[in-house]
């Protein structure tokens, strides 16, 4: 059984026994915060990646993405049986129909959640949809639990999420100057799908401290983009070929890093909804492409990137609209760039490896080149 299984359900059974609910949470954007607050243990569902966990998975057209079908699937077969609720952000119409589709088809008999996201930019109407859709989630978790939204305690959750985020940031950002694999560091980052925030933290601050002031990734320097970056063998196949992942547009990881931190004091209702402005650009929440194209030039230039790989799910209609306006981007500056696509693959498949290793290959001669 793979760590994150395992570990996923030794949290939620040391979280019961505290006397505290579990929701699992659908990709990719929620509020944390308000989860925190309230006592509920969040465990995100990507997917899970390898072969779905039953036949539930076939109840949905072929052409939908395999986070979806393998989240029925898992979900069906009592995947998720420990848990209270479900989460379904409106990431994309795929996850919205599966928080239909799911009870329907029998595959979820508890409470399902819903959260939407603002689609578009900042501005007083977005900010008010944002906190009345945080009251209302506030209010099906207060149902859940028995108790209402303590406002000091969401103030105390804002502060603590924002640590993590902080920490998260650094990592990414100051990558090459930490002395640890991607392997590593990504395993690192993504328990806190799971974990509960306070153990996040403690781990995310003893990894920081790792973080030197000389570079000591000496690989080939590459960005990548994509959703979630499953299977980790790619990262695995990076570092054997010679390179490593100084900056990450990953939906699932870089982008749920704000770009910046709202000051302290407020009412914790609106400092959240503001947060919703402050993330990175990213389709799954809508947003202007041109905005997304500018910042992920920034990050590539700021990291010393010297390639991008693209890495999507198949069907993923979301990211995959964003596609040939990086294409044209990245052709733009002269980044070399190599597109690749996944359905939650247990690994890499020989094709995909060999593919990575001439593009590793060719970005290293390149910048080589005199
Ligand atoms: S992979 Fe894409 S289509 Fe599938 S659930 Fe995620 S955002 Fe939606």
């Amino acid at each position: 059984m793979p760590e994150y299984t395992i570990m996923r359900d030794a949290t939620i059974s040391a979280r019961k026994k505290l006397g505290h609910k579990t929701v699992v949470v659908l990709p990719v954007h929620y509020p944390r915060e308000l989860f925190t607050a309230m006592d509920v243990h969040t465990v995100e569902l990507w997917g899970p990646p390898g072969p779905p966990h039953g036949p539930d998975a076939g109840r949905i057209q072929a052409y939908t993405c395999a986070v979806v079908r393998n989240a029925l699937a898992f979900l069906a077969s009592g995947g998720a049986d420990a848990a209270d609720a479900v989460l379904f952000p409106h990431t994309c119409d795929s996850i919205q129909g599966l928080a239909t589709l799911a009870p329907d088809f029998g595959g979820w008999g508890k409470p399902a959640l819903r959260f939407l996201h603002p689609k578009g930019g900042d501005g007083p109407a977005a900010r008010a949809f944002v906190r009345a859709e945080l009251s209302l989630l506030a209010d099906r978790l207060a149902e859940l639990t028995g108790r209402p939204l303590a406002l000091p305690r969401l103030a105390e959750a804002i502060g603590l999420h924002a640590r993590i985020d902080r920490l998260r940031g650094d990592l990414l950002s100051r990558r090459a100057l930490l002395g640890m694999g991607d392997r590593d560091l990504y395993r690192l980052l993504r328990r806190g799908e799971f974990l509960v925030p306070e153990d996040h933290l403690a781990e995310l601050a003893v990894a920081a401290r790792g973080l030197g002031e000389e570079r000591v990734q000496r690989g080939v320097p590459l960005m990548v983009t994509g959703y979630v970056p499953e299977p980790m063998t790619l990262l695995d196949s990076l570092a054997s070929s010679g390179a490593f992942v100084a900056a990450d547009d990953y939906a699932a990881v870089g982008r749920r890093v704000p770009l910046s931190f709202p000051a302290d004091g407020g009412d914790p209702l609106d400092t959240l909804a503001a947060k919703a402005f402050s993330m990175p650009p990213c389709p799954t929440r809508g947003g202007d492409q041109d905005v997304r194209m500018e910042h992920m030039e920034t990050l590539y230039r700021r990291s010393g990137s010297a390639g991008l790989i693209v890495h999507v799910q198949k069907f993923c209609e979301p990211e995959l609209f964003d596609v040939p306006a990086i294409r044209r981007r990245f052709a733009r500056i002269g980044a070399p760039l190599l597109y690749l696509e996944g359905e939650l693959e247990a690994s890499l498949s020989g094709q995909v490896v060999t593919r990575l290793e001439a593009f590793v290959e060719m970005v290293d001669a390149r910048r080589n080149a005199p």
